[in-house]
């Protein structure tokens, strides 16, 4: 043994995770298994009384998915994390602690399509308001904040564009109001950034896409950064106030800087019920362990391509932050100096029909609805995943009628330049 901190690739593969204590089993085992055997009577009233932690039931807790949920934790530098079913399930858990019906939460307008409608249509049911802001302009997020603000939400690389978010700005936003940041780190992956290191309280993955990496999962992570304190002028009742469901304990009180995730699993994934499968935690494991090489692989062939885009006559324009005369590549130096992700756009001089005659004619990339695959992967926003929302709406979001969205996997670079030119030339 060393008193060495491990790197992020030790982490990637190891954190979490030990021989299996019954048959040694060197990689960590699914149990596919809904229930537990208490030990005795004593014991199963200790784990329903949050007096001791163990395995109770999976919609509650799950030993393969705690392997992932340590790992995640470690990869972000939070002090706990809770993984359930998919992203957009992540994305309610975390607000269902926070507001109350009534209260309202801040949001970048550059978000992925389905956490625009999310926040549009499904929250609005639950009285939860959102405030749209600019994450280009710091100032938009400060005029927002009201007295019913209970959260800041930004995604760390903005879907669909690939911009990067200026994190340190807004968190401090988010300290002056009182209220927690949220990062979705979805399109970066820790690998390429960490938003608890820039100010982050709380960080959300949907898992399905590069942590999972290959394409064949829906998951979804909350990350509690520790950082946030829930007692202060009662502002978060649910963190605050004694629970009667639990013997009147206060969650902030008693579980200190991992409160936030305790809250998510007791009171959020018990009662709201999207627990992921030991099956699909499994699998984003086992994609997590080359998630440090398959990250360099991804960013080294989105550059070549976008360097191969912003040269062809067809291109009118390429958004990738990793480009040196990018908008955005200050500020991916900064956050993410080991890649600007592998997620971006670019808008083709023949319009909306070049967009979809383009992604008709590409072989090797896949048309489809999703990013962050092993397989390069395309789609056409306006008339996809943002044609629910009106064209100012859709400009506003990155999403015009002439962009294409990219997302590159992790084949020959030559082969996914090829299969371009020959799809543009068409
Ligand atoms: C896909 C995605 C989500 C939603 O995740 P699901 O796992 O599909 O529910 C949220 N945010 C971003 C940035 C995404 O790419």
């Amino acid at each position: 043994m060393t008193d060495r901190l491990p790197g992020f690739s030790t982490l990637a593969v190891h954190a979490g995770a030990q021989p299996d204590p019954t048959t040694g089993a060197r990689v960590t085992p699914i149990y596919q298994t809904t229930s537990f055997v208490f030990n005795d009577a004593d014991h199963a009233a200790s784990l329903f009384g949050l007096q001791a932690f163990g395995n109770i039931y999976t919609r509650i807790g799950n030993p393969t998915t705690a392997v992932l949920e340590e790992r995640i934790a470690a990869l972000e530098g939070g002090t706990a994390a809770l993984a359930v079913a998919s992203g957009h399930a992540a994305q309610v858990v975390v607000l269902q602690q926070l507001l109350m019906p009534g209260d309202e939460f801040i949001a970048a307008r550059k978000l992925y399509g389905g956490s625009i409608n999310q926040f549009t249509h499904a929250f609005k049911s639950f009285g939860w308001n959102v405030a749209w802001a600019d994450p280009d302009d710091i100032g938009s997020f400060e005029r927002a904040v009201t007295p019913r603000t209970k959260a800041i939400f930004i995604e760390s690389i903005a879907n669909p564009a690939g911009s990067i978010t200026d994190i340190e700005p807004i968190a401090e936003v988010a300290r002056k109001a009182g209220v927690p940041l949220i990062v979705d780190n979805t399109l970066a992956t820790p690998y390429l950034i960490r938003p608890i290191d820039h100010g982050a309280d709380i960080v959300v993955h949907s898992l399905t896409k590069f942590l999972g990496g290959h394409g064949n999962s829906l998951g979804g992570i909350i990350v509690d950064g520790g950082t946030f304190d829930w007692s202060k002028d009662n502002k978060y009742p649910m963190l605050s106030e004694p629970r009667p469901e639990y013997h009147g304990i206060r969650i902030q009180e008693t579980f200190g800087n991992f409160a936030f995730a305790i809250a998510c699993r007791v009171l959020g994934l018990r009662d709201l019920g999207p627990a992921l499968s030991p099956f699909n935690a499994f699998m984003i494991l086992t994609g997590i362990e080359t998630l440090p090489l398959r990250m360099q692989k991804h960013c080294e062939n989105a550059k070549a391509v976008a360097e191969f885009l912003a040269g062809h006559s067809a291109v009118a324009s390429v958004n990738y932050a990793g480009l040196a005369s990018d908008k955005y590549n200050k500020l991916a130096r900064k956050y993410a100096p080991k890649g600007a992700g592998a997620v971006f756009t670019f808008s083709l001089r023949g319009g909306y029909d070049a967009g979809v005659n383009l992604v008709s004619n590409l072989k090797l990339f896949s048309h489809l609805a999703n990013v962050g695959d092993t397989r390069s992967l395309v789609i056409h926003p306006a008339s996809t995943t943002h044609s629910q929302l009106d064209d100012a709406a859709k400009v506003r979001s990155g999403a015009a009628p002439d962009v294409v969205r990219l997302s590159i996997g992790i084949e020959d670079k030559e082969d996914l330049i090829a299969d371009l030119e020959q799809a543009l030339s068409a």
